[in-house]
């Protein structure tokens, strides 16, 4: 059975939003783990935790995406803001061992004029201090679109993040594949030799959650801004081939497109049944 969910608003707690799952015909989901801002996270409710652990075991989903706010910076020039960022990952991994065996994804972040090598050592070294050998979260990298300075663009990149880390067994990608598409990855003519590529220099065994967006904008474009499923650069076509790949047909699909609840229900109604 296909894993497929959206992001989900985290606004009236982690139960409500298993049962938002539900409603939409949805077997995992993504949320923000506090204000995509990056203000402090409200206290967490374990209780709430608890009831969203139960519904999960009892309507077999797949493992969850937490989503760290997308305005950390793990490699800004300003010491205050990697500082920030190391900081507010640390707080949400210690919360995620609430909900132990689930996913955190974050954006690596933009080097600005340090040059991608210094980004990348220092995306490295917050990993370093903040991974726990005993964590029961597996850490991701998100694949990104190369807007500005974005660190994450090429496979190449995420590899050499990932090479200086020294829990690599707690770490993994997360494709997205509109941002592979916009940074020039073919997933469109070529799906096979983009996974081939991304197995030959990350290794397929990393691979762990695939971002299901069509993107606004043409192959290269380097822009991130996501598209309804089948309305735009990448076409109905190409995601019925990336749901039904045999390398990603196991792994949890995540829709981040441009939706209310009853448009991500259609979408994913629609992606089950091409799906089989
Ligand atoms: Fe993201
Ligand atoms: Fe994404
Ligand atoms: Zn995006």
């Amino acid at each position: 059975m296909l894993k497929i969910g959206c992001h989900l608003s985290s606004s009236k707690g982690w139960e409500a939003m298993g049962r938002d799952a539900l409603k939409i015909g949805a077997n995992t989901f993504q949320f923000f783990t506090r204000n995509p801002r990056g203000s402090k996270a409200k206290a967490l409710n374990l209780d709430d935790v608890a009831k969203l652990r139960e519904l999960m075991e009892e309507h077999g989903f797949a493992k969850i995406v937490a989503h760290a706010p997308y305005t950390l910076n793990a490699c800004s020039q300003d010491e205050r803001i990697r500082e920030f960022a190391r900081e507010t990952m640390e707080d949400d991994l210690k919360r995620m061992e609430s909900l132990p065996g689930n996913y955190y994804n974050f954006h690596p972040g933009s080097h600005v004029q340090q040059g991608s090598e210094r980004g990348i050592i220092q995306i490295a070294d917050l990993l370093n201090e903040i991974l726990q050998s005993d964590q029961k979260t597996i850490v991701l990298l998100e694949t990104m679109a190369g807007k500005g300075t974005e660190v994450g663009r090429s496979f190449e990149e995420l590899q050499a993040i990932l090479e200086r880390v020294k829990c690599k067994e707690k770490m993994g990608v997360c494709m997205d594949v509109c941002h592979v598409h916009d940074a020039g990855y073919d997933v469109v003519n070529h799906l096979d030799e983009v996974l081939e590529e991304f197995d030959r220099i990350v290794g397929l065994e990393r691979l762990k959650v695939i971002h299901l967006n069509d993107s606004k904008n043409p192959l290269g474009s380097h822009k991130d801004r996501h598209e309804k499923i089948g309305e735009g650069f990448l076409g109905l076509e190409a995601m019925v081939r990336i749901v039904r790949h045999p390398v990603l047909k196991d792994l949890p699909f995540i829709l981040e497109t441009p939706n209310q609840l009853d448009g991500y229900e259609r979408e994913i109604h629609l992606l089950r049944e091409a799906s089989c």
